[in-house]
């Protein structure tokens, strides 16, 4: 879809904040609503329906229910593909809407919700139809006179709960393989993030999913997202978000010994050799940390010179980093937008003092914007090393910590140490050096020339700390679907 820059943006109007069961919109079982909050102006943009552990059972039952006896569980697996792209269809034909809605709502410039975040949703819905099909087992030879077949199944009612920086797209790396595979949903929301995840849910009525397929529960994670991860009618938890939070859920998750899928944090080493095109790494290593305010769990937040050429490269980049447009997401113009709310901001900030304090040179940056709205300024600290908090924890946010290195064995062993293990870039001219890289790295993913890269093909997720199992290309369909073996006696 052609993007129209030039046209002025303006906030939508909310249309849905209840909660989706059985193809229903409802208020909660209690009655309570909590607030979504528009983080360029602190104020309430809508209540929204809090849902708890009731509404959580009975979209649990719902979904269970689809997925054993309703039109679901017998449709036609191209039917299920094609369901996939007609709410792809709904999607491209609410974009502007949509896009909006994400700015809203999370704070993100509108230029990235319209360049990024809504064509890589609809990429993904897409590329999901196109498996629903093509999901199949073996022939196996065995000894004997049998017959042995294996088959991929659905393995069934999936929660997924996800969180605030990529919204809507979170919904489709979820939901794709999810829908292609045969399965049932219950997603929880980020409870700062709800509303174009709830806009989407009149779209899969709109599609027409069968009741039951999708179902939709706002809530905070402590309530509603603990309540899903406990219910014994759930066979599997995608869960999307802190590290910390995931330890929390594979806890509670080990009573019913659900399925888990985790895509967690990182502290990603972007690495540039002396050798690079300097001019790509150093747009790179800005676009790979402050891209979407820092909010990106694989942000190239340890950015590793080469010391021949550290000083000129920070240099440009501070240069580069302080251009950057922070404002009204709403401008097209605007690069950065605020951080998603408080405690986000706060967390932000006491990172950047401990920084300060630690004594790490903040060359540009290093404050909030005065006023309201959580605007933090794109923060660049060089002189840093590798036992500071700014270099070992995932701040989220636009905070950049710029290390020195001398030679190759040095940067693989100092990349490498870390319990994060979700993404690595390396910048340099050398194929050699390139691959050397890319094989010593223990990461999900590699980037050489180039950051944050995706496509709906392209699997992605971590090693170490940084997560089980993998989102996206056909890896995903694997998360989703059970293995069966049948054996048929021949003789
Ligand atoms: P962040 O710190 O980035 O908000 P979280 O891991 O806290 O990351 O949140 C990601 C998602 O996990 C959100 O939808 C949140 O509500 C949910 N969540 C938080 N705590 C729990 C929990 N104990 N059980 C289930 N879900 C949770």
């Amino acid at each position: 879809m052609a993007v129209t820059d030039t046209k002025t943006f303006t906030a939508p109007k909310v249309k849905q904040t209840k909660i989706l069961i059985n193809g229903e919109w409802r208020d909660s079982v209690s009655g309570k609503t909590f607030p979504t909050i528009n983080p360029v102006t602190e104020e309430v943009i809508a209540e929204v329906a809090e849902g708890d552990k009731a509404d959580i059972d009975l979209a649990v039952k719902a979904a269970r229910n689809a997925f054993e006896n309703g039109p679901w569980a017998t449709m036609d697996a191209r039917d299920r593909g094609q369901l996939l792209h007609r709410l792809a269809d709904l999607v491209e034909e609410n974009f502007d809407e949509l896009s909006a809605l994400e700015t809203l709502d999370n704070g993100k410039p509108i230029s990235d919700s319209r360049a990024a975040d809504l064509p890589l949703v609809i990429d993904c819905l897409r590329y999901y139809a196109g498996w629903a099909d093509k999901i199949h087992g073996q022939t196996i030879p065995v000894r004997g006179n049998y017959f042995t077949y294996t088959k991929r199944e659905p393995t069934g009612v999936c929660g997924q709960i996800i969180p605030w920086n990529f919204p809507l797209l979170m919904v489709a790396w979820k939901w794709g393989p999810a829908l292609a595979t045969g399965c049932t949903i219950v997603m929880k929301p980020a409870e700062q993030t709800p509303l174009t995840c709830l806009r989407l849910g009149e779209l899969v009525i709109e599609a027409g999913f069968p009741e039951g397929v999708i179902n939709i529960v706002p809530g905070y994670g402590p309530t509603a997202g603990d309540a899903l991860v406990r219910h014994p009618g759930v066979d599997k938890i995608a869960f999307t978000g802190d590290s910390n939070t995931a330890k929390i859920i594979m806890s509670a998750a080990s009573q019913t010994l659900k399925r888990l899928t985790f895509e967690l944090g990182g502290k990603s080493p972007n690495v540039v050799f002396a050798d690079a095109d300097l001019d790509a790494a150093i747009a790179g290593a800005e676009f790979g940390l402050f891209f979407n305010q820092g909010q990106c769990c694989c942000a190239g937040s340890r950015l590793f010179v080469e010391e021949s050429v550290h000083e000129q490269f920070v240099e440009k980049l501070v240069q580069q980093a302080s251009s950057r447009k922070l404002g009204d997401p709403f401008l097209a113009e605007t690069t950065q937008g605020p951080q998603v709310d408080k405690a986000q901001y706060d967390k932000i900030l006491s990172y950047i003092e401990k920084g300060k304090q630690g004594g790490a040179a903040c060359l540009t940056g290093g404050e909030p914007l005065e006023g309201k709205g959580y605007f933090i300024e794109p923060t660049v600290f060089a002189n840093v090393t590798d036992d500071m908090e700014i270099a070992t924890d995932e701040i989220f946010g636009p905070v950049l910590s710029v290390l020195s290195f001398k030679d190759m064995d040095e940067v693989i062993r100092r990349a490498n140490d870390t319990n994060f293990g979700l993404a690595a870039a390396v910048w340099t001219k050398d194929v050699n050096k390139a691959h050397i890289f890319a094989s010593a790295v223990r990461a999900g993913t590699v980037w050489v020339n180039c950051y944050d890269v995706f496509d709906a093909a392209a699997p992605f997720g971590g090693f170490k700390q940084s997560g089980m199992g993998r989102e996206l290309g056909e890896a995903a369909l694997a998360n989703y679907t059970d293995l069966k073996t049948v054996t048929m006696n021949l003789g």
